[in-house]
């Protein structure tokens, strides 16, 4: 099928298909052949499609056609606006837009609303208004206390990761900004896991929204290791499978920012080129980190989980759980950096002796089938957790295995840093 029959108007059909070609997008993918169609008639959606699936142009094309067909007005009044879970993906669903818009008549004046940075560009660049904002929730709050932005005439609300964003922990900031907008409005929620959680979905203020799903058969090649070692050994297991030539490009996921610092400074100190990437750094140091990375300048990329969502890496052959994410959903999100628009890709996850009940947990709740190896010369030492734990952080309570919470708890004491975002 191709992109002409989608349902988009004749009129701004040749400028996106002209944009559609030097981008490189010769048809639609899956989720763009289904959603698209709906989307332009007005609907609401739920739209759940697997990683690097091409969920972004699923969602701008219609929005570039709603735009088109809109008549100009100074001030431009915000018409639409698209949230997303983190700086990174902010930027890259701008691109995205300016891509694909590039051919139109009449482009639209798109805003793109991060923290870590300044406000005052941001306030500069609303003077006059916007008529697509993409922003993280923190900062959109900001930007509508200082009155620089008004939600009031949105039509149309996109959720991208939106089972990230419906979260707790955004929850709170997605309440206040859908209580600025107005009730009759398009919405449209997109990620590769949703939550069972219905009452989630409906907070999002949905009306008879259409379900569209992809199902696996479209989910590109990433084959998957998992590999028993003891957390100690951890760093050593990664600089020898950094032997291996055809890892040309590693993204590692860590748990903690203060890991990720110290186990890029331990991979340059094996001189290999390594830097971290995590939310204490400035906006700046992100962007340019991962463009780095992106231009093929450094090989590996030591992150947290700023970097688990939405973020597409052309041709990243492995990612690395060198710490185990906290949700079966986050470990989607994760390996699902690699192996993107149908390109094959490696994830490797290690699980030490706490983690092997949570890796289980993950491989359930995931339907996977992914056998714990042993790599030679790195045979597990340490007991699992059930024999270790006593008291410490279990209410005393003996026998009990301390849960996520009991664990969030003691992290939190351990360290100064009181905010468990990463
Ligand atoms: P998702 O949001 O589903 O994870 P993205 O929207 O980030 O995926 O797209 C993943 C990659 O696929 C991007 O590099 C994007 O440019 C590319 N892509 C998207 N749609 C198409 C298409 N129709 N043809 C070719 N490549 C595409
Ligand atoms: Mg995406």
């Amino acid at each position: 099928m191709p992109f002409s029959q989608l349902g988009l108007s004749p009129y701004v059909l040749p400028a996106l298909q002209q944009a559609l070609q030097q981008a490189g997008y010769a048809a639609p993918t899956p989720i763009q052949q289904q959603a698209v169609p709906l989307i332009v008639r007005g609907r609401d959606l739920v739209a759940l499609a697997p990683t690097g699936s091409g969920k972004t142009a699923a969602y701008v094309l219609p929005a570039l056609q709603r735009f088109s067909m809109g008549q100009a007005r100074k001030p431009r009044p915000l018409l639409q606006l698209v949230l997303v879970p983190t700086r990174e993906l902010a930027l890259q669903v701008s691109d995205v837009f300016n891509t694909l818009g590039r051919q139109m008549a009449r482009r639209p004046h798109l805003v793109c609303a991060v923290g870590g940075v300044s406000i005052n560009p941001q306030l500069m660049a609303l003077r006059g208004g916007a008529d697509i904002v993409v922003a993280t929730p923190g900062r959109l709050l900001d930007l509508v206390a200082h009155n620089a932005l008004s939600l009031g005439q949105v039509q149309l609300l996109v959720l991208d990761e939106a089972d990230r964003l419906l979260e707790l922990g955004f929850g709170d900031e997605l309440r206040q900004i859908l209580a600025e907008l107005p009730v009759r409005r398009q919405t449209l929620l997109f990620s590769a896991t949703f939550p069972p959680d219905i009452a989630a979905l409906a907070a999002a203020g949905l009306r008879d929204p259409q379900r569209v799903e992809i199902r696996d058969q479209a989910q590109p090649e990433i084959a998957q290791r998992a590999i028993r070692v003891d957390a100690g050994r951890r760093g050593e297991l990664l600089l020898s499978l950094l032997d291996d030539p055809g890892w040309t490009q590693v993204l590692v996921f860590v748990g903690s920012r203060r890991d990720s610092d110290r186990l890029a400074a331990q991979l340059r100190a094996a001189d290999i080129s390594a830097q971290a990437l995590h939310g204490d750094q400035s906006q700046g140091r992100r962007v340019r980190m991962l463009q780095d990375f992106k231009d093929g300048q450094l090989r590996v990329l030591v992150a947290t989980d700023v970097a688990a969502r939405g973020i597409d890496i052309a041709r990243l052959p492995v990612v690395v759980n060198y710490e185990l994410p906290r949700s079966p959903a986050d470990y989607l999100h994760r390996i699902g950096r690699t192996g993107r628009a149908g390109e094959k890709g490696l994830a490797v996850s290690f699980v030490d002796a706490d983690a092997l009940a949570h890796w289980r947990l993950i491989g359930k709740r995931n339907g996977m089938q992914v056998a714990l190896e042993e790599r030679d010369g790195f045979a597990p030492k340490d007991a699992p957790v059930q024999a270790r734990v006593v008291a410490a952080d279990n209410g005393g309570i003996k026998g009990r295995r301390p849960s996520k919470k009991d664990r969030l708890r003691a992290a939190a004491n351990a360290r100064p840093d009181p905010a468990p975002n990463p």
